[in-house]
């Protein structure tokens, strides 16, 4: 096997291991936001010899190479996803914990608006709205 060939390497510059795929893969398929945990969790099922630091220090490659997201979503947890375009807005629930992905399309006309007026390219952003869902809402209320 030619050693020069090209392989599909989303980490350029960094070997891509099997537990580098291993975690990418998981990533993609995780649909939505894990935490390293929960990444670690299900890698471990699937490569014994994983270790969860291995799995932190690997979402901060992929961090670095702006291959994944991070979040701080809630007060002490990190959800790591996989960065898309264009990127969708979080609401996350104060009571449950819960995560909500919404699309607005009034933010893609701000970011158009931006540009117009600005001349500013807008790469990313970001809205992250606290709150109660529809369930924990009731249960302020009855409280
Ligand atoms: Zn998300
Ligand atoms: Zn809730």
């Amino acid at each position: 096997m030619s050693r020069n060939r090209k392989q599909d390497n989303p980490i350029q510059g960094h070997p891509l291991t099997n537990q580098r795929r291993l975690l990418l893969e998981l990533l993609r398929d995780a649909e939505g936001h894990v935490d390293a945990k929960e990444l670690y969790r299900r890698a471990s099922a699937r490569d014994e010899s994983i270790s969860l630091a291995t799995v932190y220090r690997t979402l901060n490659l992929f961090r670095e190479l702006g291959l994944v997201d991070e979040m701080k979503l809630g007060k002490i947890r990190c959800y790591y996803e996989i960065r898309q375009s264009p990127g969708h807005q979080h609401l996350v629930c104060q009571g449950c914990g819960k995560i909500i992905e919404f699309q607005n399309p009034h933010l893609q006309k701000l970011i158009e608006a931006i540009r117009q007026e600005y001349g500013f390219k807008v790469t990313r952003a970001e809205l992250y709205l606290e709150g109660y869902c529809p369930g924990c809402e009731e249960d302020e209320k009855t409280r």
